[in-house]
């Protein structure tokens, strides 16, 4: 209870600025509640003052009652679920912005450890259980629990007999549904432990695909899912039977009892114990105390546990609970040439495996440095470690003389490109996903910046030119021309120093020597630092930096280490030349 408190007060925090949406919701909510519980009784009480002819105070009863009714459909339908939805919108959006900000800060390290489907569903379905609690869903229960409370203690005020009838009603209803509940629960964790498995084959077919296609293994994959599928459908028809049952049963005791109601107000007016229109009142409360208030009290527990998990969830990630931030420091260097230097340098992924290893190094600006090794000896980490991916253990990397955690993310990250084998290409068109770096991008200097990359005859032959939408991932370009496209987005970024990981796969001639030309158009003006394969892009290279045992080995041009280092030698004869 407290916990759930807690959890609402920071809640509201999110949707402060719709607080009119949500005070006008309750206000709806509770006006109708209280008036739909005392005004017929006020109205039956005072007609008898006014008239004493019976019709005329049956007459008046039923239409106060009929305006209270239609009023409360009015406030329910018009104030609550309008502002509600108002509230839960806005309040999702900040939820969500807020959310997203802090899950770009969180430590690269963390997020290798954690999959990708926990930030999605933290995001999605998380912030609207947190929302709707408050919102509609939540209230709509606790406005059931509430009639219901109000109508039995407006009896127990009126009339006693009629009180215990709603009692005893109210008691066997709560029992029925306390069985109903036990027995859908029991098949509820089989249902939801076929589903978990039906959702992880189904993700596990779209992620699959490719390979099940290869491995010719359809029919056997989906006769597996099938089966899991018919199970869980015979779990979804059991609780439909129980469900189907149950609502059967009460529904025709509902009817019983309101049978039962009116021979028993008929049998008090006839011996004057109540009059016609309190009887009329007291009728009235029959929709209240017949909701079933367990349902709805275990309902609204149920929510309150979700809404406190999904708090757990989001709030984590806010509060650096469970994943730690990326930090940077306050110092921003604004002319950046791109000297850069690794001293001492210790880094592992794991504490106890170090990758690199009190590793030094030095690069002077505009130089274009090519670093070979044997696969998994640490280039990329090189890369990583400079982008401030990861922190060193131990040493420091510099950047124009000054300590990397020293400086601000602007700094570090607006001067630095990584394009990786595979760059990420988002599901944009060409034109977009060049504006992302750069929002005021013109046509024209897209143009050139495609030109440069080597791009620009392969966009002209697209359908919708610079317009095309690069599907998922940008699934409908190859590796050479995402690799190209990341090449331009780095000349529009402008960023000092390209740090640039050729493609190992075997890219066709033509598809390299544009790369190769693309990478050229850039030389002399930017620090260039590629992890190289290949001798033509060796050949390029202003120093190579051989990397061996967690630290550079050899440094030289390729006359130089090919006569001289024989792990150089050995990579030329075999990975290198590949
Ligand atoms: P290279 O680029 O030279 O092929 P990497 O720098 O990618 O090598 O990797 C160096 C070592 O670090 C490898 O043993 C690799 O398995 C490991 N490694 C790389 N990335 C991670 C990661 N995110 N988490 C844990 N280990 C990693």
């Amino acid at each position: 209870m407290k916990e759930t408190i807690k959890n609402i007060r920071r809640v509201y925090q999110y949707g402060k600025e719709y607080r009119k949406n949500l005070f006008e919701m309750f206000f709806a909510v509770i006006s109708s509640t209280i008036i739909n519980i005392i005004l017929p009784l006020f109205t039956a009480k005072q007609i008898v003052y006014f008239t004493s002819n019976l019709w005329q105070q049956l007459l008046i009863v039923s239409l106060v009652i009929f305006v209270v009714q239609a009023y409360i459909s009015f406030a329910a339908m018009f104030f609550t679920r309008r502002n509600s939805q108002h509230f839960l919108r806005g309040t999702i959006k900040n939820l969500q912005i807020r959310l997203g900000k802090e899950i770009l800060r969180i430590n690269q390290k963390d997020l290798d450890n954690t999959s990708s489907g926990i930030f999605t569903q933290r995001m999605i379905n998380d912030t609207e259980k947190m929302a709707s609690f408050i919102g509609w869903d939540g209230l709509d229960h606790l406005r059931h629990i509430f009639a219901n409370i109000g109508a039995l203690f407006a009896t127990f005020v009126i009339n006693r007999q009629v009180f215990i009838y709603y009692l005893m009603v109210s008691i066997i209803l709560t029992i029925l549904y306390n069985n109903k509940t036990k027995r859908k629960g029991e098949i509820d964790v089989q249902f939801r432990n076929k589903t978990e498995k039906v959702s992880s084959l189904i993700s596990e077919l779209i992620r699959g695909v490719r390979d099940i296609k290869m491995l010719n293994a359809q029919n056997s994959f989906m006769v597996k899912l099938e089966e899991n599928i018919t199970e869980q459908n015979e779990k979804r028809f059991e609780m439909g039977k129980v469900n189907r049952t149950y609502v059967y049963i009460i529904d025709t005791l509902k009817a019983l009892f309101e049978l039962g109601l009116i021979l028993l107000l008929i049998y008090l007016i006839k011996n004057n114990i109540i009059t016609v229109a309190i009887a009329i009142a007291l009728f009235n409360y029959k929709s209240g105390i017949m909701t079933l208030v367990m349902e709805h009290i275990s309902s609204y527990m149920e929510l309150a546990k979700n809404f406190n998990i999904s708090c757990d969830r989001v709030f984590s990630i806010l509060d650096n609970k469970t994943f730690t931030k990326e930090t940077f420091g306050k110092k921003h260097l604004e002319d950046i040439k791109g000297n850069f230097e690794f001293r001492n340098v210790t880094f592992g992924y794991n504490e106890n495996k170090k990758v690199l290893d009190n590793m030094n190094f030095k690069i002077n600006a505009c130089e274009m440095v090519g670093f070979v090794g044997k696969s998994g000896v640490g280039k990329t980490t090189i890369f990583n470690l400079l982008c401030k991916m990861y922190s060193v253990q131990s040493g420091e990397i510099l950047l124009e003389n000054t300590n990397i955690n020293e400086l601000d993310e602007d700094t570090i990250r607006g001067n630095m490109t990584i394009i990786s084998q595979n760059p990420y290409i988002f599901n944009l068109s060409i034109k977009d996903n060049l504006k992302l770096v750069k929002e005021d991008l013109t046509d024209e200097e897209m143009r050139k910046a495609c030109k440069i990359a080597c791009l620009d005859e392969f966009i002209e032959e697209l359908p919708n030119k610079y317009d095309t939408i690069v599907g998922e991932a940008g699934v409908i370009l190859s590796g050479g021309q995402k690799q190209r496209l990341a090449i331009a987005r780095a000349f529009l970024q402008k960023t000092k120093i390209i740090l640039f990981d050729e493609a190992t796969s075997s890219l066709d001639n033509e598809t390299q020597s544009e790369i190769q030309k693309a990478i050229s158009n850039l030389k002399n003006e930017y620090t260039i630092l590629i992890i190289a394969h290949r001798l033509s892009t060796i050949i390029n290279c202003n120093k190579i930096m051989v990397v061996e045992d967690g630290k550079i080995s050899d440094i030289g041009t390729h006359e130089e280490l090919i006569s001289r280092n024989y792990t150089y030698q050995a990579l030329c004869k075999t990975e290198l030349l590949k």
